[in-house]
């Protein structure tokens, strides 16, 4: 940073003490912290948890065949989504294993995902005996790179999987383009983006279904707890049987009993208890989380070698399960990712790197290695796709990112502030830091 931006920077900055925090020597040097309060805590909850929680014990039905409270949790989060149905699962994964088995994904199918995701959208595929087809990100959004999903396609091709990653939007517009041109199904991997908007809807009822997730880390928390949305009836019908071990139930147009196997995800009468009281403050929490995160960017892009995640103009709104940043170290003296996130820590801002390469994973080269998916795939097809199996942005990405957990996005607009300066003055003092 030029010492012009750096002076306009602090001008602009409303916090006391900015421009002292930034002189003074790095925590990690033994100077005094930027911040020595905590962020704010997660899970957010109150009597309205408790309350929900005491009513469904004292009901004795705790299941959803004998309850209503699964029901209503659907009934409003489809509402909330503006999707016309929704089913509750145990988790993410669930959701997502769900919507690939309703569709037909199995054995000899690829799905086309991300690389930078949390490992159960591979998973998912994998337990499927699926191939995973990696299309490398867009190092500027974090996101995958839609342009690259055509070209991937081949008459293989079962399913696409996007995420949108951080809580914020793939690019909607060209993965929908991509599928349709080949009438391909769509599973949104929103488990990271509850009320994330493309183009003024929501995030999750692009595709064939959006998957979301209620895990204790997400912005909407039950421990463990998972939705799917969709508009399609006969889709929702299938999962509804798939999740609960092939036991269909009859509509007046669909009844899936005893056509299909399933397995069993079904979400539980206290998880939709906590769920119905988290959702009453979903939507004030995710705004606070935004201002936030919008502001957070104002300050940091200004700073040389720190560039923060860019959202697509097609995201109109972000849901920030994180705040994600690329890291230079170049403009840092050098100073290498891992002791600039422990200077971070020190300053009273804890700081994280992020995913590692999925398409490197141990466990991928196992799985693929393994006996079904020897009798499923022909030599050659597995020997292709290992040599397919390139993403070097994202080999980039996993390197340079850093970021932030979703809580400290909750605070004062100060506490922003602070982890600007804590950046600057890094940065300051990064040769310092790096020869230490
Ligand atoms: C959390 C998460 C999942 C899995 O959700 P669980 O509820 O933990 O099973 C899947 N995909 C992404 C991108 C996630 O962040």
């Amino acid at each position: 940073m030029s010492d012009v931006t750096r002076r306009s920077f602090l001008a602009a900055a409303p916090a006391a003490g900015l421009a002292t925090a930034v002189a003074g020597k790095p925590a990690l040097l033994g100077g005094q912290p930027v911040r020595t309060q905590r962020f704010p805590a997660w899970p957010v909850f109150d009597r309205k948890e408790e309350q929900g929680l005491v009513e469904t014990l004292r009901s004795g039905h705790w299941f959803r065949g004998n309850g209503q409270t699964v029901k209503r949790f659907e009934e409003a989060y489809a509402k909330v989504m503006g999707a016309k149905y929704c089913l509750g699962t145990s988790s993410g994964t669930g959701a997502l294993q769900t919507s690939l088995a309703a569709l037909g994904v199995g054995p000899g199918d690829e799905v086309i995902l991300p690389p930078y995701t949390f490992t159960a959208t591979l998973n998912v595929i994998l337990n499927l005996y699926a191939l995973p087809v990696f299309v490398d990100s867009d190092p500027e959004t974090f996101q995958i790179d839609a342009r690259k999903i055509a070209p991937a396609i081949t008459e293989r091709t079962a399913a696409i999987l996007p995420v949108h990653y951080s809580g914020n939007v793939a690019d909607l517009d060209t993965i929908m383009a991509a599928a349709g041109e080949r009438n391909l199904p769509v599973v949104e991997d929103a488990c990271q983006s509850h009320l994330a908007e493309w183009r003024g809807r929501k995030a999750g009822t692009y595709g064939a279904t959006g998957c979301f997730s209620f895990q204790a880390s997400k912005n909407v928390n039950c421990g463990e707890g998972g939705a799917i949305v969709t508009n399609n009836e006969e889709l929702f019908e299938k999962c509804f049987a798939y999740h609960w071990n092939g036991g269909g139930r009859r509509t007046a147009r669909y009844n899936f009993t005893d056509s299909i196997h399933g397995a069993k995800f079904l979400m539980t009468e206290f998880q939709a208890a906590i769920l119905l009281a988290q959702m009453t403050r979903m939507e004030d929490l995710a705004q606070t989380r935004e201002q936030n995160a919008l502001y957070l960017t104002s300050l940091l892009k200004e700073i040389p070698g720190i560039l923060p995640l860019r959202r697509y103009d097609g995201c109109t709104r972000g849901a920030y399960l994180s705040y994600k940043l690329r890291y230079k170290k170049e403009q840092f003296a050098g100073l290498p990712r891992a002791k600039f996130l422990k200077a971070m820590a020190a300053e009273g801002i804890p700081a994280g790197s992020g995913y590692t390469p999925l398409n490197k994973k141990q466990y991928l080269k196992n799985c693929l290695k393994s006996k079904g998916y020897h009798l499923i795939y022909p030599k050659d097809v597995l020997a292709r796709w290992e040599e397919r199996n390139q993403c070097p942005a994202n080999d980039r990405l996993c390197e340079e990112a850093a970021g932030f957990t979703q809580n400290l996005l909750l605070g004062p607009r100060s506490d922003m502030d602070q982890i600007a300066a804590a950046v600057l003055k890094i940065q300051a003092h990064a040769a310092e830091l790096a020869r230490a």
